[in-house]
């Protein structure tokens, strides 16, 4: 059956997931497949753009951490510019677009230009992440709560969370953006009485072949991160549910741990 979601001269929002082409939506695979411009950031997986057709324009508006190629205001007028002339336009995102995405400035643009603008959902990064370390990101009786948070502060800015509330030792707390403050989450977090022997998993290019899964405990956070480079993004999962993984070769270690809870 045809769809009929995709008008000329609309706009669609779509969630590339975290990198392997094998975690696009249908949906999403089907909307690159019918655009006539796409725009796409960094993180968007290479497998992911080799999905959109030849002859396609692909214009990169790629933001990543201290090297933004364009700005948000000219992400926007990009995409608006490009519906306004008729185009049927699908702004590819990593991971959700609506998780740290810039996603409600895009949608607001669109509406104030009259331009219909949808969203498709992706896989969000702490999902693939936690799916790559055979973890859960909650866990019965242990981890009722599961916080998205972001560790990016803007330049010269301390970062200002609610520390005490993170720091619940039910919460599973999904860190994006947390490279560059994995110190300050680790000393803050300890501060506020998070126990320094809370598991943490941190993983690097999550689905993508570059992919490393690393395992520790809050109080070597910052250490565990030190080898990771500012251009490999990477997720920081702190809580007692991610502690049957930190040890994949001793299953019996994590029996006790869930038991524990
Ligand atoms: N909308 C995206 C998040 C964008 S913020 C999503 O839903 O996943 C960018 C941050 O997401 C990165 O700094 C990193 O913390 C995380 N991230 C995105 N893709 C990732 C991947 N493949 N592996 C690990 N972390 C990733």
């Amino acid at each position: 059956m045809p769809h009929d979601d995709f008008p000329a001269g609309s706009v669609w929002l779509v969630g590339a997931g975290p990198g392997d082409p094998d975690l696009l939506t249908r949906k999403a695979a089907r909307l690159i497949a019918t655009a006539d411009v796409v725009f796409h950031d960094a993180l968007v997986g290479p497998g992911v753009l080799d999905l959109i057709p030849d002859g396609i324009d692909r214009i990169s508006v790629g933001k990543r951490s201290g090297r933004h190629s364009k700005d948000q205001g000219t992400i926007d007028r990009l995409i608006v510019a490009a519906a306004l002339a008729g185009k049927r336009v699908v702004r590819l995102k990593g991971g959700d677009p609506a998780i740290f995405g810039r996603t409600a400035e895009e949608l607001a643009a669109c509406t104030a230009a009259g331009i219909t603008v949808r969203i498709c959902p992706g896989v969000t990064a702490a999902s693939a992440a936690a799916a790559s370390a055979g973890a859960t990101l909650t866990l019965r009786g242990c981890a009722r709560r599961l916080t998205l948070v972001t560790a990016h502060a803007k330049a010269g800015e301390p970062l200002d969370l609610d520390w005490a509330t993170l720091a619940a030792p039910d919460t599973t707390l999904a860190v994006y953006m947390g490279r560059a403050a994995a110190q300050t989450v680790m000393q803050q977090l300890i501060a506020a009485g998070r126990s320094a022997d809370t598991p943490v998993l941190v993983v690097v290019n999550a689905s993508l072949p570059t992919e490393r899964i690393i395992r520790g405990r809050l109080s070597s956070l910052a250490f565990l991160v030190e080898a990771i480079s500012a251009h490999d993004p990477a997720m920081l999962i702190v809580g007692e549910a991610v502690r049957a993984t930190l040890s994949a070769e001793a299953p019996a270690d994590a029996d006790r741990a869930v038991v524990a809870c």
